[in-house]
């Protein structure tokens, strides 16, 4: 057990999953965001609170079983709740957002036209995808960019880089450039954008990345820069959208900073396809998947129902992840400590620009996988159908992947059932979950 919230994690090597990307042309590319780092097997044992969890609330008893925790040895967990140490997910947070260039990588824009890349849009984003209980406000205490004293190059930060010893030069050599105009103690979040031309092109390879639940982290202002997000050259891929979505890098890497792990896996992002941020930050908006909703308290607990009977019927009516509201927005049907499967309705809405086939989203939850390794899995309706859409960036194999009414997922193996019982003219979904 820890002594205090001051804990000694440990930063290691992140994986260096290549996301494979088409662009309109066709040709294959390969990408690549790291995953935060943190040996977050320290941290489970004990039920601290959530520092980026669901706030207790009505209903927790029964939801007891669908509330899978994390197991030992993951680094980054898809399981509740979420260790401390990341940044809170609810509220207000404040992010401190530094615009940083090199003496071989200077900016030729200003500082601010950098910025705006990013804002107000990554604020939106989250204002719609959490339904305002995120208020998230970047804070520029320095609106021109900040000369690092050393090259680019110097830092040696390739894709895959640990957080020792580039990152932790890197950090150093930006609060010493900043101090004096920044108190480093007011923010939840660090977010550094570089200079586009620091690295290489992200059609190449993408260097973004996040280290977080870092407290071994340089200190600033007497605290630690644990939850800090680094972004590089842009994702543009060609099509001319770089203007509306270009973005959503930010919200990914910040994904990190709430403790949430990467869905695309060393094969890309056939695993989740564009259902959630945290799978793909390329090309048209997408949401989160609901799972991550309740995990960052953006959903109550009475907007979650727990199918845990052994066997059995149960029926809800779920209502539209993406909209706005107080209705039940996820079913989840627990398999194990460890795994269980996660019910959703998922419509163009909100944050979910590109979906073409409306319905019920049926995806696996694995506690005991970890970041970049497939902890979450879709179950598609319409095996090797090619999809509905062919938006650019956008996994097309999965985009018809949800169950339309009179459609029904079936695991034989562990006998579960999810059928679409029929829709209203409201948008509003009934389920039929079948046990045993
Ligand atoms: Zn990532």
């Amino acid at each position: 057990m820890e002594e205090s919230g001051r804990s000694r994690r440990r930063i290691s090597d992140g994986p260096s999953d290549p996301r494979r990307r088409r662009t309109l042309a066709g040709a294959a590319l390969a990408a690549v965001v790291l995953a935060s780092m943190t040996s977050g097997s320290t941290t489970l044992a004990p039920p601290l609170r959530a520092s980026a969890g669901p706030v207790a609330t009505g209903g927790e008893a029964a939801l007891g079983p669908c509330r899978i925790t994390a197991t030992l040895g993951v680094q980054m967990s898809e399981g509740l709740p979420t260790p401390p140490g990341y940044a809170h997910s609810t509220g207000t947070v404040r992010a401190l957002t530094l615009m940083v260039d090199f003496p071989d990588a200077q900016g030729t824009e200003p500082a601010l036209s950098r910025y705006a890349e990013f804002f107000p849009q990554t604020t939106q984003w989250f204002r719609t995808a959490s339904y305002g209980r995120l208020e998230y406000k970047p804070d520029i205490p320095v609106p021109q960019w900040l000369r690092m004293p050393q090259s680019f190059a110097a830092y040696g930060i390739e894709r895959g880089s640990p957080y020792e010893p580039g990152y932790r030069r890197l950090v150093k050599d930006i609060v010493a450039a900043a101090d004096s105009r920044v108190n480093f103690a007011a923010y939840d979040l660090v977010n550094i954008l570089m200079s586009p031309n620091a690295g290489p092109s992200a059609l190449d390879t993408v260097l973004s990345v996040t280290f977080s639940g870092n407290e071994d982290a340089p200190l600033a202002d007497g605290v630690p820069l644990s939850n800090t997000s680094f972004v590089y050259s842009r994702q543009d891929d060609g099509s001319g959208s770089y203007r509306e979505t270009g973005y959503r890098v930010l919200p990914h890497e910040n994904g990190h900073v709430f403790g949430l792990p990467d869905l695309y896996t060393p094969e890309g992002g056939g695993a989740v396809g564009h259902w959630d941020i945290m799978s793909e930050d390329w090309g048209a908006n997408n949401d989160m998947l609901g799972w991550h909703k309740w995990k960052l308290g953006w959903l109550d607990n009475s907007q979650v129902g727990c199918s845990s009977a052994r066997a059995g019927v149960s029926e809800y009516v779920l209502s539209p992840l993406s909209a706005a509201g107080t209705g039940r927005k996820l079913i989840f049907v627990p398999l194990s400590d460890e795994s269980g499967y996660a019910v959703e309705v998922r419509t163009r809405t909100g944050n979910d620009e590109a979906v073409c086939k409306p319905g019920v989203l049926v995806y696996r939850v694995s506690t005991d996988v970890d970041t970049g390794r497939g902890p979450i899995t879709v179950a598609d309706s319409a095996k090797d159908s090619g999809g509905c859409t062919r938006r650019p960036n956008v996994h097309a194999e999965l985009s018809d992947a949800p169950f339309a009414a009179g459609e029904t997922f079936v695991d034989r193996e562990r006998g579960v059932r999810v059928g679409v019982v029929g829709v209203d003219g409201a948008g509003n979904y009934r389920v039929r979950v079948t046990r045993g």
